[in-house]
């Protein structure tokens, strides 16, 4: 594992930025990259495209980091239609243009008569509020084939791996790692994402234990509670760290970073509950809180005042140990 990565893990301090598993706007990607590098999150999290991780490198480089070699770009693969890698799709023959959807996306995805996929979390918020059912969502394009795809990710600039679990299928599971075993060196950070998929706390249990067995003790388990949500307030991050919670619980003995309806109050609230946690990530919460959409013009000014928001939500998490 990177020396500074298993650092800030091991003092309870580790930040990461995630830009989305399915998006693909690469200059956000860009500019989201080089706010939350200059503000001291240790990983910035992307989709497994080449151009992405070279949109997040461009960023980073730009930015004036606290710690150089910070932070990693990691990409992320799913198993299974993993719920992190769905985008919109409009039924234009039941869409009957009332346009609640453009209201409800967070995310810029209809604007003027125009679908911009590129900008789709696949969060569901927009499907939720189309009273025509004329909105689903659906996977976004095929990976391809994993492992040449990583290579060309880690050619890139890309040195972090995420692998979303989906359903936690074993056989895909193991398939996928044997695919990644070849590339473990190249890896600096492995982490898998949990949680979130319907299964019981004791089967998301198992489900780490297992992955801790097959891939080793020097991994990342990512307790996803309530995928891109973005949404503020305690109850909103409570699940992931009841989950995290019940990891450790049931005994496992490795690096525990929550994420899925994480927000401002998920550091405070780690630490006053001793939830053991050792990272949290951040996605739609991060964008809401620093306030920026991707079509927003960035001067040198407001590019500081952004970077000076994106500071406090990291400094909510690294500003002192998750557990004290
Ligand atoms: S609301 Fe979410 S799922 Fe719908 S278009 Fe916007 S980002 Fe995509």
């Amino acid at each position: 594992m990177h020396l500074a990565i298993e650092q800030a893990l091991q003092e309870r301090r580790f930040f990461k930025l995630i830009c989305g598993a399915s998006y693909r706007n690469t200059e956000f990607v860009a500019t989201l990259a080089q706010i939350f590098a200059e503000a001291g999150a240790q990983v910035i999290d992307v989709g497994a495209r080449p151009e992405l991780v070279e949109a997040a490198r461009t960023g980073i480089a730009a930015a004036k980091v606290p710690v150089a070699g910070l932070p990693l770009i990691m990409v992320s693969v799913g198993i299974n239609q993993d719920l992190h890698f769905l985008r919109v799709e409009k039924d234009f023959n039941r869409c009957d243009d009332r346009g609640l959807c453009v209201n409800a996306c967070p995310h810029e995805v209809f604007v003027g008569g125009e679908i911009r996929l590129e900008n789709c979390l696949g969060c569901d918020h927009c499907v939720i509020a189309c009273p025509s059912k004329a909105l689903s969502l659906v996977a976004r394009d095929p990976l391809g084939e994993v492992q040449s795809l990583l290579k060309q990710c880690l050619a890139a600039g890309a040195s972090a791996l995420e692998v979303h679990t989906g359903d936690g299928s074993l056989p895909e599971l193991k398939s996928l790692l044997a695919q990644l075993a070849p590339l473990r060196d190249q890896i600096e950070l492995l982490a898998f994402s949990l949680g979130a998929h319907g299964q019981s706390p004791a089967e998301i249990a198992q489900l780490a234990h297992t992955i801790r067995a097959l891939a080793g003790p020097d991994i990342l388990i990512q307790a996803d509670g309530k995928p891109i949500s973005g949404r503020k307030g305690e109850k909103s991050t409570l699940p992931c760290l009841e989950l995290a919670e019940t990891l450790f619980a049931q005994g496992l003995d490795c690096f525990v970073q929550v994420s899925g309806g994480t927000n401002d109050l998920t550091g405070p609230l780690a630490r006053r509950r001793q939830s053991g946690i050792h990272g949290v990530g951040m996605g739609s919460f991060a964008r809401k809180f620093i306030d920026l959409s991707p079509s927003e013009p960035l001067s040198e000014a407001l590019l500081q005042e952004k970077i000076a928001k994106a500071r406090i939500l990291v400094e909510s998490v690294a500003m002192s140990p998750l557990r004290v």
